[in-house]
């Protein structure tokens, strides 16, 4: 995939405003200020392609980029501590539909920040993901702050974790320093081949 070949197409608050599933996905996941916004950017080489903001807690919307032949879905932030319940119910329901929607997507991309154990919502995000049987790995953010003799013990323990809920692999990145970024795309790249084999 030509990462470099990215724009925003638009940001949809409502799962009747989704374009239609024309292509390949690629879904990102995580809770606000995990580092979403600047994953993806790192991985297009952009600086703005996706919003990185320094205070969380945005209007929840699902904002989709047109990367070479593939979208990029990235999902609302969740656990946001300042949200109303309407906007609570407005998430669930922009991403159950999502989900329950048979879209194309190739594998979704959980983001969990490196150095805290997962919290309660990304507990119930892994649940979704067991429970629609999506297709996942965990994208470990702000890596460049965990010590070199902490990563391999961190990346097992949350593979422990994350594995039972359908989890393939575990990838410590770092939007600052670029840690993990070339493998996630090669990753993704494969699951795109696999992708267009089977459709063939
Ligand atoms: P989002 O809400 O999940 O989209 O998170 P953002 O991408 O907006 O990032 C939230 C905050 O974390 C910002 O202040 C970023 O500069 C910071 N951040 C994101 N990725 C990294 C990283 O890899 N390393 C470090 N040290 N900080 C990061």
């Amino acid at each position: 995939m030509n990462y470099q070949k990215a724009e925003f197409q638009a940001s949809y608050g409502l799962s009747s405003q989704l374009p239609e599933s024309d292509r390949p996905e690629f879904v990102f996941s995580g809770r606000s200020n995990v580092g979403k916004s600047s994953l993806i950017n790192k991985l297009c080489n952009r600086k703005n392609l996706a919003r990185v903001s320094a205070t969380p807690g945005k209007t929840a919307t699902i904002n989709f980029y047109r990367v070479d032949g593939s979208y990029f879905v990235d999902l609302p932030g969740y656990g946001y501590a300042k949200v109303s319940d309407a906007e609570r119910h407005r998430w669930d329901d922009l991403i159950n539909s999502y989900f329950e929607a048979g879209r194309q997507s190739v594998l979704l991309v959980q983001l969990l920040d490196s150095r805290h154990a997962p919290s309660a919502d990304d507990m119930q995000m892994l649940e979704y993901l067991k429970y629609y049987g999506m297709p996942f790995i965990v994208a470990l953010t702000k890596g460049d702050k965990l010590k070199k003799s902490q990563a391999a013990a961190v990346c097992e323990e949350f593979d422990a974790i994350c594995r039972p809920y359908g989890c393939q692999m575990v990838l410590l990145t770092s939007s600052q320093n670029g840690l993990g970024v070339d493998q996630l795309r090669e990753l993704m790249d494969s699951c795109l081949e696999e992708e267009q084999d089977d459709g063939v």
